[in-house]
């Protein structure tokens, strides 16, 4: 197993003999051969590795969007929506910038974390740095950063009056590709189906597949080895 590898190319070998990929690590670049490949990264990265992809394929994959989300961590002093307001639940969806709000575990502690989901169409306004670097998650910077508290911090006090922040304790983390986001065409003109195909010797994985989440990302895993068995 490699780790901390980007794979450039995805390829198929003539005469079904298999795959080839190329992929850069820290010792440089590689490239291995294979019986197949499975890719399990966001859709919007396919086209890019592989080169050979037809053009009904790349129309396809393309017809299939995907939401940004910012998820904010901040700290506070007192859990005053947990002390004060009695909140005792997984989460509240509010009408406010960040779409849903959770809080940390109950515990022995006085101070406790909130994480807030900024979906789209705040996510992609507040967005900073790049745009299509499709990494899991990286911090937004400082300036932009403390903005995003700081608005949020005015949004969350008239609901869980009393809250106080550690101002300095707050991570604003951006993820580029929360999910697949499915316009009712994507169905109705057979992308959906078309994207569960294999290329050759090069298979499918990841959520998007299916749906959205861990379950449909691990149904999907399950589907590709049963279709590579022999
Ligand atoms: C904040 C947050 C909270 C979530 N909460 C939940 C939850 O409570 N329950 C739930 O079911 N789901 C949740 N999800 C969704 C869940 O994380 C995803 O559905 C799941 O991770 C999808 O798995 P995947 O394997 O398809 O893709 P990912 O886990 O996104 O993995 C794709 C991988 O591809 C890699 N990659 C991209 N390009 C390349 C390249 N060129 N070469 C090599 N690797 C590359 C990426 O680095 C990444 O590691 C949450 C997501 C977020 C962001």
């Amino acid at each position: 197993m490699t780790l901390n590898a980007k794979v450039s190319a995805v390829r198929n070998l003539p005469d079904n003999e298999g795959v080839e990929v190329e992929y850069t690590d820290h010792l440089g670049q590689h490239t291995v051969r294979a019986d197949a490949a499975i890719t399990a990264v966001p859709h919007p990265v396919i086209s890019r590795i592989v080169p050979d992809l037809p053009a009904d394929r790349r129309a396809a994959l393309s017809n299939l969007d995907f939401a940004r989300m910012i998820r904010h961590n901040a700290q506070y002093s007192e859990r005053v929506w947990e002390t004060k307001h009695g909140f005792d639940g997984s989460g509240v969806y509010t009408d406010q910038t960040a779409t849903w709000i959770t809080n940390s575990p109950p515990g022995d502690f006085e101070s406790g974390v909130l994480a807030a989901y900024i979906n789209e169409p705040a996510a992609t306004d507040l967005w900073t740095g790049p745009v299509d670097d499709f990494v899991p998650h990286f911090l937004m910077d400082d300036g932009p950063g403390r903005a995003v508290t700081e608005r949020l911090h005015q949004e969350l006090t008239p609901i869980w009056p009393g809250l106080d922040p550690v101002l300095n304790e707050a991570r604003v983390w951006q993820v580029p590709y929360y999910g697949p986001v499915y316009p009712p065409r994507y169905v109705l003109d057979g992308s959906y189906a078309l994207n569960r195909e294999p290329f050759g010797r090069i298979h499918f994985g990841g959520d998007w597949v299916y749906g959205f989440g861990a379950n449909d990302a691990v149904r999907r895993g399950r589907d590709v080895v049963d279709a590579l068995r022999p």
